[in-house]
This record gives structure tokens, C-alpha cells and sequence, in this order.
């Protein structure tokens, strides 16, 4: 029987976490759990723990790492309990781990992330945020280390399902005229602009189609996690912002598509459920069962394309701009957006005002060219300043 792989799950605690359990449950004779993370949900991660048994479990929080420690010791569990940002790394890079699922949500996923790559793991990439802070450098990382990159992202996943197997780095020489990323629309598709002024957290966390964390649940009513895609898709796929058109598509079937030159499109297609993509990049080049019931194209019965409003939804053109505008750009939108985000959940500033702060902050910092993780981090630090002050401001 062939060795199982060993998995880092980061950011099991949270929607892709589990359901990144939920698939490897389902294939124990092929995956063992090797550490599993979280921020500060220790009563969680414990029943985690009891069930899949990893060497070792890593918390940031320092109370939550000790209130694990005793619980986890009382149950009789061998796992070890480790603290802090360093751990993190030490159980993306270490050298029992193949897989590291990366699914730590915004900036705090970029270290572990980058640890992956540099020790050459197959990186299940859900957290977007790496790629859009740094994506030159993360992608460097990957190619140094002799890491095998796998998107998560649905979209990305679709993308990197129907792009030939064997490409060359530009698009054009592989035959791909474009990119078409499709999009939800999400809760406010339909909402008449000036509705937008009084959306409440609880509005704006209903999303139509899919489960998922708050932050990105905020990301795809703004329509920012849109941009955050058409970044990622651009570092993942060597795609130039001309080459990439967001097609907003309401069912969520269609994944995302590829247009060769010849006018072939190809789609991959599903129910809106994240295991099929974590499958897929688990088991690659294999196909593995995920769970995932069968598309129901009868109960579904049509679907329907529309262009996005970036009127409605600025934060859209926002990202497509600081992807031009290149270097620090993108990192500055980033930080600047987890900041407004926070504070809309906290309600402390409205929906309509995300955007407006993110393009006052990107018209208050100069892009620099994004050459070191030491660049890339003070431009987020200082991004995150700035939404701060702007909020006091006004
Ligand atoms: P979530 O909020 O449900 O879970 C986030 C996880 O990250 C939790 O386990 C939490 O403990 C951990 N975490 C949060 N802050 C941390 C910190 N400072 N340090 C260490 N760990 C921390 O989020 P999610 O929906 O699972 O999304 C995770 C990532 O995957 C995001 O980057 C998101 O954009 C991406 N993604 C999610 C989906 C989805 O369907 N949920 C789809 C595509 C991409
Ligand atoms: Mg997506």
C-alpha cells in the first residue's frame, strides 16, 4: 500500500478547514492529519483533535493554546500543542508534511504560506490574500521551492481544470484567448444603488449560493472578492488584466471558463460546493469522491450571464486598477479592504463607504515595486494606518 499523505490543515477551525475534514474523512487510507491550526477556537480544535488525532495542533492565541493544552491532556490525546505565528510556519514547512491546505483567512495566512512554498509542499491554496499581497514573491517561492501550487479558490480550480495540462507560461502561445471568471452577483445583484446605503451586516452576510467565512461573505457582496480573483487569477495563470473578464453568472454552476483562440470555451461545472474543489486538489491527477451530490441541470433549468456594475460596485474596478497600477498596489487595496470590512461587521462605518476608503487610502500611498516580503509588509502595515486615520477622520 503506498504511504498516505501527511496534511497541515491551517485554518481548520474555519469553513474550508472543515470541509477539507469532511473530504478526508471520507479517504483514510490515504490521508493522515499531520497538524491542524486555528486562531483562537480551542473548544473546537479539541474536538478536532479527538477525531483525527494530528501530531500536533497549533493555536495563535496564548490562552487558548493553554486552555487546549489541559483539555487535550485530560482526554488522553497524544497531540502537541504549539503557539504563535512560528508554529504555524514550523508545521507548513516541516519535512513529514506533502500537503498544506492553506485556508487562514486574509494577511495572517501569508507567512505559512510562503513557508509552504519555499519548502516545496503541494499547496492547497485557499487563502487569496497571499497571492493578492504578494503574488510576485509567493509565486518566486513556489518555483524555488519546487512547490506544487493547487488553486481552491472555485473559480481557480475551474480554470486550472480546463487549461491545457501542458502550457507554456504565455496564454497566447497555449492557444487561451481569455479568461471568463464568473461571479454570483451576490445578495445586492438586483438592489438599486441607492439601496446600498442602508445594507446591515446581517443583510450582506446572506449570501445566495455558497457558506462561507464573514470576511469573504463581505468580499462577494461588495463585489471586492471579484477583484481579489481577477488578481489571483493574474499571478496563477500569467493572465494580464485585458486577458481576464468578469462575467456575472447568478446560479454559480459554471465555475469559471477558458476561451482558446480557435473559439472553443470550455467550462467546468458543479453545485456550488466547496469539497469538489478540495477534492480535485487533493487527490490530483486522481479524482476522488467528495461528498458532492450530482448537478441537477433539470432543478436548475436555466442560466443566465449578465456584465458586472462597477458603478454599483466600485470595489470591483478598485482591484482591476491596482492590478495595473502593479508592485505594492495590490497589497495596499488588500489591507486597506480587511480593515473596512472589520469595521462594516463591527458597524462602524457602512457598506457603501468599503469602497470609498480603500480608494482613499490607495490615492494616499505611492505604489512601490514589491521586491521583498519586508516591502510588502510595511505597505500593509501602513495601508492599515491609513483606513484607520480615515475612519477618525471623517
Ligand atoms: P473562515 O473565517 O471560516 O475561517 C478562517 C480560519 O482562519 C479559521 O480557522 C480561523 O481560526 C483562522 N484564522 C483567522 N485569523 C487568523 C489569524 N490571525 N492567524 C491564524 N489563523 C487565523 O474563512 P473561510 O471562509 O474558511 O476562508 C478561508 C480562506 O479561504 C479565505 O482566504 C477565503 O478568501 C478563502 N476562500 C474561501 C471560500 C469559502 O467557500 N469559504 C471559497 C474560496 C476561497
Ligand atoms: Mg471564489
Amino acid at each position: 500500500m503506498p504511504r498516505r499523505s501527511s496534511v497541515t490543515i491551517l485554518g481548520a477551525t474555519g469553513t474550508i478547514g472543515k470541509q477539507t475534514l469532511d473530504v478526508i474523512a471520507r479517504h483514510p487510507e490515504r490521508f493522515n492529519i499531520f497538524a491542524l491550526t486555528a486562531n483562537s477556537r480551542a473548544e473546537e480544535l479539541h474536538t478536532q483533535c479527538l477525531e483525527h488525532s494530528p501530531r500536533y495542533a497549533v493555536v495563535l492565541d496564548e490562552s487558548a493554546a493553554e486552555r487546549l493544552k489541559t483539555s487535550l491532556q485530560k482526554a488522553g490525546s497524544d497531540t502537541e500543542v504549539l503557539c504563535g505565528l512560528s508554529a504555524l510556519e514550523f508545521v507548513s514547512a516541516h519535512a513529514d508534511v506533502d500537503v498544506v491546505m492553506a485556508a487562514i483567512v486574509g494577511a495572517a495566512g501569508l507567512k505559512p504560506s510562503i513557508a509552504a512554498a519555499k519548502a516545496g509542499k503541494r499547496i492547497l491554496l485557499a487563502n487569496k490574500e497571499t497571492l493578492v499581497m504578494s503574488g510576485s514573491l509567493f509565486m518566486q517561492a513556489v518555483e524555488q521551492g519546487g512547490a506544487t501550487l493547487l488553486p481552491i479558490d472555485s473559480e481557480h480550480n475551474a480554470i486550472f481544470q480546463v487549461m491545457p495540462e501542458k502550457r507554456s507560461k504565455d496564454l497566447s502561445t497555449s492557444g487561451i484567448r481569455r479568461i471568463l471568471l464568473t461571479a454570483s452577483g451576490g445578495p445586492f445583484r438586483n438592489a438599486a444603488l441607492s439601496d446600498l446605503d442602508n445594507v446591515t451586516p446581517e443583510q450582506a452576510l446572506n449570501h445566495p449560493n455558497w457558506v462561507m467565512g464573514p470576511k469573504i461573505t463581505i468580499d462577494s457582496a461588495t463585489l471586492m472578492n471579484k477583484g481579489l480573483e481577477v488578481i489571483e487569477a493574474h499571478w496563477l495563470f500569467n493572465a494580464s488584466p485585458e486577458q481576464i473578464e468578469v462575467v456575472v453568472h447568478p446560479q454559480s454552476v459554471i465555475h469559471s471558463m477558458v476561451e482558446y483562440i480557435d473559439g472553443s470555451v470550455l467550462a467546468q461545472l458543479g453545485n456550488p460546493d466547496m469539497r469538489t474543489p478540495i477534492a480535485y486538489a487533493l487527490g490530483f491527477p486522481e479524482r476522488l469522491e467528495s461528498g458532492v451530490s450530482s448537478l441537477d441541470l433539470f432543478k436548475i433549468g436555466r442560466f443566465d450571464f449578465e456584465a458586472p456594475d462597477t458603478v454599483k460596485f466600485p470595489c470591483l474596478r478598485l482591484a482591476f486598477d491596482s492590478l495595473r497600477m502593479g508592485g505594492t498596489a495590490p497589497t495596499i487595496l488588500n489591507a486597506a479592504n480587511e480593515i473596512a470590512v472589520d469595521a462594516f461587521l463591527n458597524r462602524k462605518i457602512g457598506f457603501v463607504d468599503i469602497p470609498v476608503l480603500i480608494e482613499s487610502v490607495l490615492s494616499r500611498m505611492k505604489s512601490k515595486a514589491a521586491e521583498t516580503l519586508e516591502i510588502v509588509i510595511e505597505a500593509d502595515q501602513q495601508a492599515r494606518q491609513l483606513a484607520k486615520n480615515w475612519m477618525l477622520e471623517r
